[in-house]
């Protein structure tokens, strides 16, 4: 590379590129020009072009100064004024496990009772009869009626085959009468421990609602994935994911076979996320004897922390709180593991280089989990262990004091305020205003992260702007206020900071040279439009790794 070439490069800001990209890598594959770039990137925090080569940024700066590094080879793309920001991080979901609900199972997200219904009637028709018709993302509190699924509902509507629907959060279901007798679970069944058959109050008979541990009493009667199925799965919600901007993922709670599916996926060129796969406790020792360790992977696919999980959820209203659900005096949530139980667990991935990633949404959960991360870090103190309290809902100020002073990292539901916002009436005004927390936590200096927890929350980013910048649900009722950010807090929280919850944040997270070209490509300027209306900002194209993968 000719010394012009090489200083040229250093004054656009990309010395580190210049000092470790071979030579042949200083010549662009494509040039982004005539944008409105906005790169999170403090030391030049706005560029209008941008230069790619091997799937990297190489440079930046204005038209002037990048479009003459073009060599004959490079491709020049006008953006025409169009808004760029880096690739968005949703830093909590369940990708694989939702690609194969979605190749599977009826998306019961609609409107009303009968519009379930009908859905699933349809799936019926298709369905041999004794097989399972399946339903997923269906939502107690958003159907028109005002009333929950039922029994009867489901054997109306799907009498010849057994049926189960599952709530949008993930922890309870519906089930009719033929999936009852499929499972032989009747009115003298016990409860399994940590799972509930619901009855009827006034008759006694179970009413097919079912809640937690008692699900897997179905689910393992359902066929099985092959290894294609997983595959196919990842596919489906990597393309879902990458219409929306999204670049980059954390599965929060991988198994083996997810793993594989996201390897399989992306060696058969159908990957267009980057992953970051938490593995479920369960796995660890499998993982442990083969040596496998946090980190271990390539920039497509990397092993996360563990995950474990310390209390309910949100969404379902079963998070542990220290004060009971409004209307619900002696309801306070389920803790599902204990502390020591948790600190056994946690205790064994620790000391082996793992980092940690524990589910803990209501406060008594996070003080839970914060004590066994203190505890850790006090017997096998390790530098720079980046322990996640994933999701971290339900704050006070002693907890984000410990937050801080551990350097732990908060994943709260970016979708939630938006989304959810008719369950925040069990949680109460007072209590909402500490929830979803990002204001606390960015006045405090912790990172917290952009995390759709999909399918519990939309995974849209736009959809995450709209909810922290405003706190406003679908009807532009407020909830929590006092934790709204401005446009640009949010836009760093769903970027950076959720490159650095999975310690990449020397590789990606900012459009800087050097770093992994993820970008996307806004029809509006978030900066310019009323806040309110951030969610209708369409997504026209993504790019990871300087790859278009999506255009609409
Ligand atoms: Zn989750």
């Amino acid at each position: 590379m000719p010394t012009s070439r090489r200083q040229f490069l250093g004054g656009l800001g990309c010395a580190a590129a210049a000092a470790w990209l071979p030579l042949d890598r200083t010549e662009p594959d494509v040039i982004l020009f005539n944008g409105n770039i906005w790169t999170v990137n403090a030391r030049q925090p706005r560029a209008q072009a941008v230069a790619i080569s091997g799937g990297r940024f190489l440079a930046m700066g204005s038209n002037d100064e990048v479009l003459p590094l073009a060599s004959g080879a490079a491709k020049k793309i006008d953006l025409g004024g169009k808004t760029v920001l880096p690739g968005f991080i949703d830093a909590h979901s369940h990708p694989a496990v939702a690609g194969l609900s979605h190749l599977r199972m009826v998306d019961c997200d609609l409107r009303s009772i009968s519009e379930i219904l009908r859905a699933l009637r349809e799936r019926a028709a298709k369905t041999p009869s004794g097989q399972w018709v399946l339903g997923f993302k269906y939502d107690d509190t958003k159907t028109a009626e005002g009333r929950p699924l039922t029994l009867k509902d489901l054997d109306d509507a799907v009498p010849d085959h057994p049926a189960f629907v599952e709530h949008r959060g993930g922890h309870t279901a519906w089930v009719n009468t033929l999936a009852l007798k499929a499972a032989k679970v009747d009115e003298n069944t016990p409860d399994p421990p940590g799972g509930k058959y619901d009855r009827d109050h006034a008759t006694g008979k179970l009413d097919g609602h079912v809640r937690e541990v008692a699900r897997e009493t179905f689910e393992k009667l359902f066929p099985g994935f092959t290894r294609d199925d997983h595959r196919e799965g990842v596919k489906l919600i990597s393309k879902m994911m990458s219409r929306t901007g999204v670049t980059s993922v954390t599965d929060a709670s991988g198994s083996p076979d997810d793993l594989r599916a996201y390897q399989d996926a992306r060696d058969a060129g159908d990957l267009s996320l980057r992953v970051y796969c938490h593995i479920y406790n369960a796995f660890i020792d499998q993982m442990l004897a083969a040596g496998v360790r946090t980190g271990l992977g390539d920039d497509w696919v990397k092993v996360g922390a563990q995950k474990s999980v310390c209390d309910g959820s949100i969404s379902e209203r079963t998070a542990r709180l220290s004060q009971p659900y409004i209307g619900r005096p002696n309801d306070f949530g389920i803790l599902v593991t204990d502390e020591e139980h948790l600190y056994y667990l946690s205790r064994k991935a620790h000391e082996a280089g793992w980092q940690l990633g524990t589910h803990a949404n209501g406060d008594v959960g996070i003080d839970t989990t914060l004590r066994v991360y203190e505890r850790l870090q006090k017997e096998m103190p390790r530098r720079d262990p980046r322990f996640r309290l994933e999701h971290c809902t339900v704050i006070n100020d002693s907890l984000v004091a410990r937050i801080k002073a551990l350097g732990a990292i908060p994943t709260p539901f970016s979708t939630y305020a938006y989304y959810h916002g008719e369950k925040m009436k069990e949680y109460g005004a007072d209590r909402v205003n500490n929830m979803f927390a990002l204001r606390t936590f960015l006045d405090a200096g912790i990172r917290p992260t952009q995390a759709s927890d999909y399918p519990p929350g939309p995974f849209e980013p736009m959809m995450a702007l709209r909810s922290e910048v405003t706190r406003t649900d679908s009807k532009g009722n407020v909830w929590g206020p006092r934790q709204r950010i401005s446009v640009e807090e949010a836009i760093r929280v769903g970027t950076i900071n959720g490159a650095y919850a999975s310690y990449e944040e020397n590789i990606k997270g900012s459009i800087e040279a050097g770093k992994l070209a993820d970008l996307v490509v806004l029809g509006r300027d978030p900066f310019k439009v009323d806040p309110m209306e951030l969610i209708d900002i369409p997504v026209e194209r993504t790019m990871v790794g300087g790859k278009w993968v999506w255009e609409s």
